[in-house]
């Protein structure tokens, strides 16, 4: 039979993340993101989907992240019933980060109504919370390294990732042909997260591509933070860390308790957890212990030193306490939830820092601060940008270069095509080259929409 590969996202960008299998009986979907950023690509989110939801037979997610899951509840919004396969780690983050994707997006198109400057009259969401709640029934989970069918008689096995808790490389066998979408690949030796499986064989496979083109700056991120954390508190500044709320939220707390334990930080600087959704993936990390590196002891570091903020209330008043402090808030690109008031009020301040830890993609509020734009847009109006700017790409839950060559590496035969996807032109173009330098690879970059023949 012949099995055909769709890229309905994450081709020419970092978001979007969705492959379509069809062997002319079945379809499955290996991912759900939603895109973001650029407001061309955001504006897909609101296409009609190039396929009926009803006739995908099921989902398998790599990992929680929107970009990969996102699009999930307007999937089944739009008819999909069939089961959604994920590690039991990516079920529950999706737990917490569909709703508050549905939330913030009713949010967004509420403060859009109130205050008209949207061009659709009335604004509306994607999807609801609710709707959100209601896809969470269609989850699977699933353990890593366990054969499970899928319709249509294909077999998934999930591989681990590394990158955030749960995050999998899919291997799907249908037909005779093995395809491997690798997921977003985390990092080696990472005090966090365990380093990324390669599977062994695959004959075509589905490589990401965010640091292609990059490597990581090797400097220790704990000299980086002190050195930045400090001289910022004594200046009588406060630090906004914008982090993701899984996994670089829980990191950076981790490297901050550790600095002021050895004395590097002062003890009593004041450190903030300004977000629910992370302080709840803070506990999914207590529970899912054999899914990271951190023991019990190192995890309850994070509970004596750090002051979690719950309510809306309590946030701003952290945004009228003048004390020099450090805030850790979502989202990590600056594309929306609590982090946007403590820049639209820290950031004009030239004695404040912000710091990025992590990819911006294109036509986010992080790519624009990180490349030195003097003033962000927000809230309908513009935040002139004084404050220091930095990005800390060692923090980086995503392999560079090196580590992406050394996981593909990692096979013992060449697969007969590997696809470069999840990555803006530049990393996908840089990868495609090295790999073919290096492994010899036969490598094509997919273009947004393109359907491939896999025999
Ligand atoms: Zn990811």
């Amino acid at each position: 039979m012949t099995l055909k590969l769709s890229f309905l996202g994450g081709a020419g960008t970092v978001t979007g993340s969705k492959y379509l299998l069809d062997n002319g009986q079945h379809r499955l979907l290996i991912d759900c993101g939603l895109f973001q950023g650029f407001k061309a690509l955001r504006l897909r989110n609101w296409d009609p989907a190039p396929f009926v939801p009803r006739d995908v037979a099921a989902v398998v997610l790599t990992h929680a992240h929107l970009d990969h899951s996102g699009y999930l509840p307007l999937l089944v919004k739009n008819g999909f019933r069939g089961p959604v396969l994920c590690t039991g780690g990516t079920a529950d983050l999706c737990g917490i980060l569909l709703p508050d994707s549905g939330h913030l997006q009713e949010q967004d198109a509420d403060f859009a109504n109130r205050h008209r400057f949207s061009k659709h009259n009335p604004a509306l969401p994607l999807y609801t919370e609710d709707e959100a709640r209601q896809s969470l029934d269609f989850l699977r989970p699933c353990v890593f390294g366990q054969s499970i069918s899928l319709p249509g008689g294909a077999k998934l096995r999930f591989l681990r990732a590394g990158h955030i808790l749960g995050a999998a490389t899919a291997l799907i066998e249908w037909d005779g042909t093995t395809v491997a979408f690798s997921g977003d690949i985390g990092r080696y030796d990472d005090p966090l997260m365990l380093d990324p499986v390669t599977p062994e064989h695959a004959d075509y496979l589905l490589i990401e591509s965010t640091y292609g083109d990059r490597r990581h700056n090797q400097a220790d991120p704990e000299d980086v933070l002190a050195g930045i954390i400090g001289s910022t508190a004594r200046k009588g500044g406060t630090v906004v860390i914008p982090a993701f709320a899984v996994g670089r939220a829980q990191s950076l707390l981790f490297h901050i308790s550790r600095l002021k334990k050895a004395g590097r930080l002062p003890r009593l600087l004041p450190v903030f957890l300004d977000s629910p959704m992370a302080i709840d993936a803070t506990d999914i990390f207590r529970r899912r212990g054999a899914d990271h590196r951190l023991g019990q002891d190192q995890l309850s570091v994070l509970d004596g030193d750090i002051r979690y903020v719950r309510t809306s209330e309590e946030s701003k008043a952290l945004t009228a306490n003048p004390i020099a402090k450090v805030i850790v808030s979502a989202s990590g690109m600056a594309t929306g939830g609590r982090v946007l008031h403590h820049l639209e009020h820290y950031a004009p301040n030239p004695k404040n820092s912000i710091v990025f830890a992590g990819f911006q993609a294109g036509g986010t509020r992080g790519a624009a601060m990180v490349a030195g734009a003097d003033r962000i847009k927000m809230y309908g109006g513009y935040v002139p940008v004084r404050a220091k700017v930095h990005n800390l790409s060692m923090l980086s839950a995503h392999a560079d270069q090196d580590e992406l060559l050394r996981w593909a590496g990692g096979f013992t035969s060449a697969p007969r095509t590997a696809f470069i996807v999840h990555g803006e032109p530049p990393g996908a173009d840089a990868l495609r080259f090295t790999l073919k330098e290096q492994l010899h690879w036969n490598c094509v970059v997919p273009d947004h929409g393109q359907t491939v023949i896999l025999s």
